[in-house]
């Protein structure tokens, strides 16, 4: 999971962009990043951390503008460094990226990129779709957008900006959630509804396969054909403060009847539909080591041990390994077996 963010309207965006990340920021905090157009071109202020961190690194180098896109990060491909913080760039860095989501096909386009002279910089999957969208690009950035994401396989949903085309958001959307909020001569791109109330109740939910293009006159909807796609705002009647308790008379109730989308939201940015790959990079063990691994150490304390005792459960049903479930406040004090 991770958040993305875009703004366009008449407020400074720098404020608009931090205070929009904050809210999302239980999506993830190994990095967070903005970008923001004005007359100097593009300019990107990064930041490996929390968004606190971010923060230190705009106020030491300020920006204005009235438009932009901004990222709070949970690493999937590449460590959580300043590096390989969205948003990621071009090899001209006139257009920019941030992006939620895997692609599953970024090592054969990386390949097929790099021969044809694209420079990278990071190790992130995400860094081939600001190259693919500049090898497309030919005037129009909706149109690289339609035949970039045409040869990108995965799960995303991304913010697109590009100073060859000034006052343009483009946000495009494949599995990951995308909102669009519609406020009065301004523009909110988010991850989620919350995130942006506190400006408009108007929103628009983007669909998969689909490209919202937005300008200081308004938004339109595409599918990814580049076909219009008509469709009525929403008006959200709920508060957000509210809404965290929702129609449930308490917190307990919620969070069992949440399980489905909660189980949904974890694992939709690790799972591929179309592949059935399981994506765990971070973990850095590779399937031979895996293969070899002789018992499996569960340690845990309250909920989650019950959650490990279930574990135990299908991982010896699935991987035919001993699974052992310790207390952790147990296992710190006695001499357990366990291997390198
Ligand atoms: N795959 C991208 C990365 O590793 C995006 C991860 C995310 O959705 O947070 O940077």
């Amino acid at each position: 999971m991770c958040g993305i963010v875009g703004y366009i309207g008449q407020k400074e965006v720098v404020p608009v962009l931090v205070n929009t990340l904050r809210k999302l920021e239980y999506r993830g905090y190994d990095s967070a990043g903005i970008a923001v157009v004005n007359g100097d071109g593009v300019s990107v202020r990064r930041s490996a951390g929390k968004l606190s961190n971010l923060e230190s690194a705009i106020a030491a180098e300020p920006i204005e503008g009235y438009y932009g896109i901004g990222h709070t990060r949970w690493a999937t491909h590449g460590r959580p460094t300043e590096e390989n913080a969205h948003p990621h760039r071009d090899c001209t860095g006139q257009l920019v990226v941030v992006h939620n989501g895997i692609i599953e096909n970024y090592l054969e386009l990386k390949g097929q990129l790099q021969q044809e002279g694209h420079k990278f910089v990071t190790e992130t999957d995400t860094e081939i779709i600001a190259h693919l969208l500049e090898k497309h690009y030919n005037g129009s950035l909706e149109s690289a957008v339609k035949k970039a994401f045409s040869e990108i396989r995965g799960i995303y949903a991304c913010g697109i900006l590009s100073s060859r085309e000034p006052n343009k958001i483009v946000g495009v959307r494949s599995g990951p959630p995308l909102v669009v909020g519609l406020g009065q001569q301004e523009y909110f791109l988010a991850s989620d509804t919350p995130a942006i109330l506190s400006h408009t109740r108007d929103v628009l939910f983007l669909d998969n396969q689909e490209m919202v293009v937005m300008t200081k006159e308004g938004v339109q909807l595409f599918n990814l054909q580049g076909e219009p796609v008509t469709r009525a705002a929403q008006n959200i009647t709920w508060d957000a403060n509210l809404a965290e308790k929702g129609d449930y008379p308490h917190y307990m109730l919620k969070e069992i009847f949440e399980q489905p989308w909660a189980i949904r939201e974890t694992i939709v940015d690790r799972f591929s539909l179309n592949s059935g790959r399981v994506y765990l990079e971070e973990f850095e063990i590779t399937e031979e080591q895996l293969a070899k691994v002789e018992k499996i150490n569960f340690v845990a304390a309250g909920t989650s041990w019950h959650a490990a005792l279930v574990g135990k459960f299908l991982l010896e049903e699935l991987s035919r390994v001993p699974v052992e479930v310790d207390i952790s406040s147990e296992f710190r004090y006695r001499n357990p077996v366990v291997k390198p």
